[in-house]
């Protein structure tokens, strides 16, 4: 018919959410679910405010009344699930919640979503899709050699791992038994615009630039995939056009570092372009401190089925995102500042230390 379609997202207002509906708004109408925890903010939004197709809704993906409301009265063509806790160390404080958005309200999602589909007919049935975003820290951990694939096992070692993969398993199960038309994503570490300053790239920078100490978890030998934000919401996108129901593809940067590289990077970068930073060189404030526990050592993502089925590829190479970023985070030190005071929308939570 050429009419725009619409989309329901969820967690849009955080990290890869939110970067995903910068892409998406004008191509989709887009729905935007999000509860606004501290991780969900608007600001991120600030581009999309007011455009026709952007409604933004602020709730949970476990109220089932809501979502019910949204999906009967916007009738979308597909969901998108990103709404999660994903903070490994805050798991590791405090699980329940990861249990209650991960598992229990994704559940809730899943009834609401399959209500939905099954009074769905023909054409809009067929085509329907729900593309649930999980990790690629659901297989666990690697040594030295070889890679996660769609078929490596789950064996998640933190509590957030353990919720992800639930929800994951949640999914499997309501395609296989009911027959929804879902797809699982499983990607690596993503970096990029809009993080949250306690992940590792963001926290380096913003450290670095308060010249205050960065925290790199025992040896920072531990091995992570990283691909640039952007790279991976194409490949959602992909999935979701063309991506087969019931299948499960894995999305990676094939730009495996140590965390100690990758912080060692983002203050290279910084010494180039902040010149005459009063904390060059910034690499002088790495701190080691204790590690994690359950410290996973290494991932690593064969997105080979991804690539040769849908064709999709990453853009950006490790040296290009990690500029890109660095450049943003620099161009926007008022969103970081805005987000961790929690003055929009977010319930302040602070970030003292290292947590
Ligand atoms: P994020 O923490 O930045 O954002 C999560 C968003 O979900 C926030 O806006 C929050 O307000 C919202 N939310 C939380 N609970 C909710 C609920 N019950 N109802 C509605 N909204 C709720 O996370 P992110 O890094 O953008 O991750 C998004 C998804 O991608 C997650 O499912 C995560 O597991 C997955 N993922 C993340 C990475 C990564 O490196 N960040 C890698 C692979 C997969």
């Amino acid at each position: 018919t050429g009419e725009k379609q619409t989309i329901l997202v969820t967690g849009g207002a955080g990290f890869i959410g939110g970067n995903f509906v910068l892409l998406a708004v004008g191509a989709y109408r887009v729905v935007n679910l999000d509860a606004l925890t501290y991780a969900g903010n608007l600001e991120t939004l600030a581009r999309v405010e007011g455009h026709p197709d952007h409604l933004f809704v602020r709730g949970r993906i476990g109220d089932r009344e809501l979502v019910e409301h949204l999906l009967a009265s916007h009738r979308p063509r597909a969901v998108v699930n990103f709404a999660a806790e994903t903070h490994v160390d805050r798991s590791i404080d405090g699980p329940r919640a990861f249990v209650q958005t991960n598992v229990v309200e994704t559940l809730e999602l899943l009834e609401a979503v399959l209500g939905y589909w099954g009074a769905l007919e023909g054409e809009e049935r067929g085509s329907f899709r729900l593309v649930h975003v999980s990790t690629d820290e659901v297989y666990g951990t690697l040594g030295p050699e070889g890679r996660f694939t769609e078929e490596s096992p789950y064996r998640p070692n933190s509590p957030y791992a353990a919720s992800k993969a639930a929800s994951d398993h949640l999914v499997r199960a309501y395609n296989r038994t009911y027959g929804l038309p879902a797809i699982i994503t499983n990607c690596s570490n993503n970096y990029g615009p809009y993080q949250y300053p306690e992940k590792l790239v963001p926290l380096t920078i913003t450290r670095a630039l308060e010249g205050r100490p960065i925290p790199v978890y025992g040896d920072g030998g531990q091995v992570r995939d990283w691909l640039y934000v952007e790279d991976h919401c194409r490949a959602i996108a992909r999935v979701l056009e063309e991506g087969a129901p019931g299948e499960v593809y894995n999305i990676g940067g094939d730009s495996e570092r140590t965390n100690l590289q990758t912080v060692r990077t983002i203050c290279g970068l910084l010494d180039r372009l902040v010149p005459g930073s009063p904390h060059a060189p910034h690499g002088s404030l790495i701190t080691f401190v204790e590690d994690r526990p359950g410290h996973d050592r290494r991932y690593a993502i064969d997105a080979g089925k991804i690539g040769r089925e849908l064709g999709w590829r990453p853009e950006e190479t490790f040296e290009s995102g990690m500029e890109k970023t660095v450049r943003w985070y620099l161009e926007n030190r008022g969103w970081c500042e805005r987000v961790m005071a929690g003055k929009y929308g977010g319930e302040r939570l602070g970030l003292g230390g290292r947590r």
